[in-house]
């Protein structure tokens, strides 16, 4: 019998900038759900949030500096050369491409954004696409109770606990998992610089490096 292909983990972000919380996340993803590797998506031009600070070829600089020596970490930077609005389904549709229809794809997202998945666009396409995998953020635990019925619904059916379920389909579940909770956010990292604070304990120190050399997020909006 052939051997269970090892799933590859997907981790977009707006990464404004990248920082410890996000590194935690797919480390432990890593770990504990045996992904083979992880591919970091800076988003190019996100659709449900606020635009980035600054600009993607900077962001995309700063998750290089990040991932540096980790050959387990790779960068896919299709979603920043394509200057058009950024939306998941389309990205999971090039890399599954990419992988082929047997690899298992497991999109990794914080519990406050997959809270908010009702509202991606064709968000029910993405079930046939990749698994999902859950981290716990501090304040937004994964209580059904809170979801949208539609989201609740497909949770309810798809929903594993054992990570030894992703090998056995290349798509289709959603698994929580846990990560060392930390209240680090872009947000509180770019009003500490705004501030004129050196937040070194949110970012790595060649990220810290390149914002300071860069003269990056002193003024925040
Ligand atoms: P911002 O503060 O600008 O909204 P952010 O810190 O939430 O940014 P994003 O780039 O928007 O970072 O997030 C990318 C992914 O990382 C999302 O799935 C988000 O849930 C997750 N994430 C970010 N910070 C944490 C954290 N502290 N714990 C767990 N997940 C996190």
């Amino acid at each position: 019998m052939r051997e269970p292909l090892a799933p590859v983990g997907i981790f977009g972000g707006t990464f404004d900038p990248i920082h410890n919380a996000h590194l935690c996340l797919v480390e432990e993803a890593h770990r504990v759900l045996g992904l083979d590797h992880v591919v970091l998506v800076p988003a190019g031009n996100p659709q449900h949030r606020d635009r980035p600070v600054i600009s993607a070829e900077r962001r995309l600089a700063m998750v290089r500096l990040a991932v540096a020596g980790k050959s387990w970490m790779q960068i896919d930077d299709g979603e920043i050369r394509n200057t058009s609005a950024s939306y998941t389904v389309p990205t999971l549709l090039r890399l599954r491409q990419a992988y082929g229809a047997e690899r298992p794809l497991v999109l990794l997202l914080g519990s406050d954004a997959f809270g908010g998945l009702a509202s991606w666009q064709r968000w029910q396409e993405l079930f046939g696409l990749a698994h999902i995998a859950v981290a716990t953020r501090p304040g937004h635990t994964l209580e059904t109770g809170l979801l949208s019925p539609a989201l609740r619904n497909e949770y309810e059916q798809r929903v594993r606990q054992d990570p030894c379920s992703l090998t056995t389909a290349p798509a289709g579940f959603i698994l929580p998992f846990i990560m060392p909770p930390m209240e680090t956010s872009a947000t509180a990292i770019r009003a500490a610089l705004g501030r004129s604070e050196k937040p070194a304990d949110m970012l790595p120190a060649a990220v810290l490096e390149y914002i300071a050399r860069n003269q990056l997020y002193q003024s925040v909006p």
